[in-house]
């Protein structure tokens, strides 16, 4: 049901594409020739937490990436953020894209799963420490990425807000992640968050360089890889809004490591850093 719900949106998004091969663990939609390819699969199959992986060929070549959503199952910017990436068409490159990460807590809606917080599996030098954890980031090394994003919700207004993140992109220490995020917090504050909304500007959080077990900082710890978690707030902004400013940012994002999306919002020339 699943399957089918996501198959027709892939269609929907491709336009009248052909549909080759429906049945096994993979399917995969292949446009017209020059389109490139996309294929849904699904990770932990027969397991609790099966869950879509959509595999975008883009026609030309270009670098790798992977992108995250649904970690946390009470954040559905994050997710529905991710699903759009999974929509969309791009000019080179390859994307693997992960729209719901943690099935179970997000049909919960809750930030855990039954075995606690996800984005608290990942140490650094470690294996992860849990089935879908584990699973995961096989897939990452799998994919051999040459960016990773992660597309989270946060809760009240960054340096406002006790506890609270805010608007943020959270970049690795590997160059050019820093950069890069820089350029994503000034397009979508210069783009989307409207002016009298001072509160919702996008900031830059801390570097993250392996020293806390969170995927993203795994991602610079073991594999020294440019990484991001992008947090967008749902304080005063409806899920629908959040998720497309997380959109625009990680369509920036891409755009910079030199896989820019097709008919995108934004206008980016990829950095010399892309890689
Ligand atoms: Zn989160």
């Amino acid at each position: 049901m699943r399957r089918r719900t996501l198959l027709t949106h892939s269609m929907a998004a491709l336009g009248g594409s052909a549909l080759i091969g429906t049945g096994g663990a993979a399917s995969t939609t292949m446009t017209q020739a020059g389109e490139g390819t996309r294929t849904t699969e699904t990770l932990l199959a027969g397991t609790k937490y099966a869950t879509d992986v959509v595999t975008i060929d883009a026609p030309n070549d270009g670098p790798t990436a992977v992108v995250g959503g649904g970690m946390h199952g009470d954040e559905p910017s994050g997710y529905r953020a991710a699903s759009d990436v999974a929509s969309w068409k791009f000019d080179a490159g390859k994307l693997v894209v992960l729209p719901e990460a943690n099935r179970p807590a997000i049909e919960r809606g809750t930030r855990h799963n039954d075995s606690g917080d996800l984005n608290r599996k990942f140490p650094t030098g470690r294996e992860a420490e849990t089935k879908l954890a584990r699973a995961i980031w096989q897939l990452i090394e799998n994919t051999n990425p040459d960016v990773v994003l992660d597309l989270h919700s946060s809760k009240g207004v960054y340096r406002t807000h006790e506890s609270a993140v805010g608007q943020a992109i959270f970049p690795t220490v590997v160059d050019p992640a820093p950069t890069y995020a820089q350029t994503a917090i000034e397009t979508a504050n210069d783009t989307v968050v409207p002016w009298y909304m001072p509160y919702h500007r996008y900031e830059r959080g801390n570097l993250l360089d392996g020293s806390s077990p969170l995927l993203v900082h795994k991602v610079a710890g073991d594999l020294d890889l440019p990484g991001y978690i992008v947090e967008s707030t749902k304080f005063i902004l409806d899920p629908p809004t959040a998720a497309r400013w997380t959109s625009l940012v990680a369509e920036t994002l891409l755009a910079k490591h030199g896989i820019p999306r097709r008919d995108g919002r934004v206008e980016i020339t990829a950095g010399d850093g892309s890689r």
